[in-house]
């Protein structure tokens, strides 16, 4: 594996340089010289060689005939905590792997990395389907940092070898995810939708929005191992408690290195700004373009705090710039599933009815019969939502007293 100038070929016309997003290379007489240490052979500069095809990379194939596939088995879960508890993506996740492990007649393990008493949730995982927990501690695990979370799982992955790895689409998983993969050389399929194991093949489909959300994608990674795969917050159901079926908990001893340990985290500030939660919201109640300015929001809160509530938003709204980002649901903004969710003035275009039709019961209020919106509606009201939503307001608020 490396990257090569081709010198017979390389006219010194500095194109590479551009184009390098880590400037790492630099032109000495004329000819392109690549610092190797700081490339990660992303292939903009091959890219922008075209012409001249100056710049070579060799990747390690490493195709089913080289890796012994068969010797990776079972599905892992990343168990993603924060100040030492265990974050329900996590749960969501064991959930689906159980789905997916009743195809595949395999083992479902969680990855569990923290300080010495992070060993007190291995029991939460046990509970909620796992049934293996490989454990890794220490003093520098205690909090997410890429470069030591991805060493110990890296090591975890060479040595113990799982046919799946699930990760939270969170900043923490995404993050993770990316190194992971490239540690490793397997694909990542980011922003899962949907899982499910090919019946023939046994290998994962991996479904996920594509092209703008467009059109639906199921990808597949049939020649590298581990399949790993993140999926959103809420894009599955949480799985239920039950009585674990072992309890096996493989201590793993890493040995961390100084590189690993070159970022030091000096205090977590949480960001107070952010007051909506819109994930573990019950009740969502989300304004679009159909609520015409920004001060008709007003209207949509109403009826949230009347219900007890949160306030959701159409990115068409966000980009109004009518409410903050905080609160947009859909492909770019938070995935949602809450008992209720009701959308007042939202056409349901697939980007936004990607983030919210895991919600069990819909309410729509649009006075297009025709909005998309309506397809995944429980229950849709065609009206103008300044006749519907204020009297709503007013009738619940009389009810509560
Ligand atoms: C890559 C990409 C990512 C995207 N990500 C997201 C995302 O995360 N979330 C998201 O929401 N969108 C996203 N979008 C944008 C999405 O395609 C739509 O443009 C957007 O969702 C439309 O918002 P809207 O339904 O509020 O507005 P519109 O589509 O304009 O719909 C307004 C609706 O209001 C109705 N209406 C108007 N007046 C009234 C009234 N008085 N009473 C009742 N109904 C009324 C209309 O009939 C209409 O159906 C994304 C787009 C792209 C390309």
């Amino acid at each position: 594996m490396g990257i090569k100038v081709l010198e017979e070929k390389c006219i010194g016309c500095g194109l590479c340089l551009k184009v390098c997003p880590f400037a790492v290379i630099r032109l000495e007489n004329k000819k392109a010289i690549i610092d190797e240490a700081g490339c990660n052979l992303c292939g903009a500069c091959v890219e922008a060689c075209k012409k001249f095809e100056a710049i070579e990379i060799k990747r390690e194939e490493q195709t089913s005939q080289t890796k012994d596939l068969s010797a990776y088995k079972g599905i892992w879960v990343f168990a993603e905590h924060r100040e030492e508890k265990i974050q329900n993506v996590t749960y969501e996740l064991l959930g689906e792997a159980q789905q997916l492990a009743k195809e595949l007649k395999c083992e479902i393990s969680a990855v569990l990395c923290g300080d010495s008493n992070i060993e007190e949730e291995a029991d939460h995982l046990f509970a909620h389907g796992a049934q293996k927990v490989y454990l890794v501690t220490d003093p520098e695990l205690k909090n997410y940092k890429t470069a030591t979370y991805t060493r110990v799982i890296t090591e975890l992955i060479n040595k113990y070898k799982p046919e799946i790895m699930l990760i939270g689409a969170t900043t923490t998983g995404r993050d993770l995810a990316a190194r992971l993969a490239i540690r490793v050389n397997c694909g990542l399929t980011a922003d899962c939708t949907g899982l499910a194991i090919d019946p023939e093949k046994k290998i994962l489909l991996q479904t996920r929005p594509a092209f703008g959300g467009n059109i639906m994608a199921t990808i597949i990674s049939p020649n590298h191992r581990p399949q790993m795969a993140t999926v959103r917050p809420k894009v599955f159901r949480k799985s239920k408690i039950q009585n674990p079926k072992s309890k096996n908990i493989i201590r793993h001893k890493t040995d961390l290195k100084p590189e690993d340990l070159v970022v030091k985290l000096l205090e977590i500030i949480k960001d107070e700004s952010v007051k909506v939660n819109l994930a573990d919201a019950e009740i969502i109640v989300s304004g679009g373009r159909g609520i015409g300015e920004a001060k008709n929001f007003q209207l949509i809160k109403d009826l949230a705090k009347v219900l007890g509530g949160a306030v959701g938003a159409s990115r068409a709204t966000v980009d109004a710039g009518w409410i903050s980002a905080h609160h947009q649901v859909g492909q770019t903004g938070k995935t949602v599933a809450p008992k209720l969710y009701i959308a007042c003035g939202i056409s349901g275009k697939i980007q936004h009815l990607v983030g919210m039709q895991g919600s069990d019961t819909i309410i729509a209020i649009n006075k297009d019969a025709d909005a998309p919106i309506f397809k995944v509606a429980t229950y849709g009201i065609v009206a103008d939502l300044f006749d519907i939503v204020p009297a709503l307001t007013k009738k619940l608020q009389e009810i509560r007293g």
